[in-house]
């Protein structure tokens, strides 16, 4: 059991990164998990991955503050020794047309979705750099690569994952670093079960379906454990949406 690789997920407790939890953990690695203050639904994920025979535990945290993201990186790294494998997934949505959004929703949004990878990954790729070993996965979204109306703040800041991520992988590839996105599409989720207009959606998607949460994370896993020479990409994982 000690030898299992750690994974740490921000915003691991519900949806795409609970499913990329239970993954990695059914591939045999010891899963740390992070939310914002969802106690229960932490607590479920955390037993389900036990459940499949590795480590678990979750960590409440704010991913946009930065003070809180030192405190409790410092502890888990105490605690674990290492992260092999780091998946920045924690988001929200402040959705609202351009000319009315505020700047809370601006700015919620740029901190909670883009400001949090920076704050998280710096003391994590400090290890991994000792470690000359590491695997980080960014979930960016279709979104970040096509735009759109409505999601001004949140495009923006899934883009600047996407800048974030191909720069990460040319400064960090000597190191045996490896950096990478998912974009996902329409994933059935808590963040898109009020969504409006599915019927205009679905006729976006090849496959016309929305995606599960596994769906994403299957593309996480293969990209943190699946592969070793893929860096600096971004994987669509969205049915085949034209847009
Ligand atoms: P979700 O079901 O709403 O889950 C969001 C997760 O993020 C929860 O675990 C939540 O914790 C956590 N979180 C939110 N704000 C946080 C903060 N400030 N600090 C720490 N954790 C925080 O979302 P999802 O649909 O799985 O989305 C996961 C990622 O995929 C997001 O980055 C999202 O933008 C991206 N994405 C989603 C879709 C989609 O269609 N669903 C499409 C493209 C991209 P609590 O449980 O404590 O609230």
């Amino acid at each position: 059991m000690q030898d299992n690789k750690v994974a740490l997920i921000t915003g691991g407790s519900r949806g795409i990164g609970k499913a990329t939890a239970i993954k990695l953990a059914q591939a045999g690695c010891d899963v740390i998990i992070n939310y914002a203050g969802n106690v229960e639904a932490a607590n479920k994920t955390v037993e389900e991955i036990k459940a499949t025979g590795v480590r678990a535990e979750a960590f409440k945290f704010d991913v946009s503050n930065k003070e809180e993201v030192d405190e409790n990186i410092a502890k888990i790294i105490e605690k674990y020794q290492r992260i092999d494998v780091l998946v920045n997934n924690a988001g929200i949505t402040r959705d609202d047309l351009f000319i009315r959004m505020t700047d809370d929703k601006w700015l919620d949004v740029i901190n909670t979705n883009l400001n949090s990878a920076f704050y998280v990954t710096k003391p994590v790729v400090k290890l991994m750099m000792k470690q000359r070993y590491g695997s980080i996965i960014n979930t960016t979204s279709v979104v970040g690569v096509y735009g759109n109306a409505g999601q001004a703040n949140y495009s923006s800041a899934k883009a600047g994952l996407i800048g974030f991520t191909k720069s990460l992988a040319k400064e960090l590839g000597g190191r045996n670093i490896r950096v990478n996105a998912v974009a996902p599409g329409f994933i059935s989720t808590d963040m898109t079960k009020n969504l409006g207009n599915v019927d205009e959606y679905l006729k976006l998607i090849s496959l016309k379906r929305f995606g599960t949460a596994e769906d994403v994370a299957s593309a996480i896993k293969f990209l943190a454990l699946d592969t070793d020479y893929i860096t600096g990409q971004v994987l669509e994982v969205d049915g085949g949406m034209v847009i």
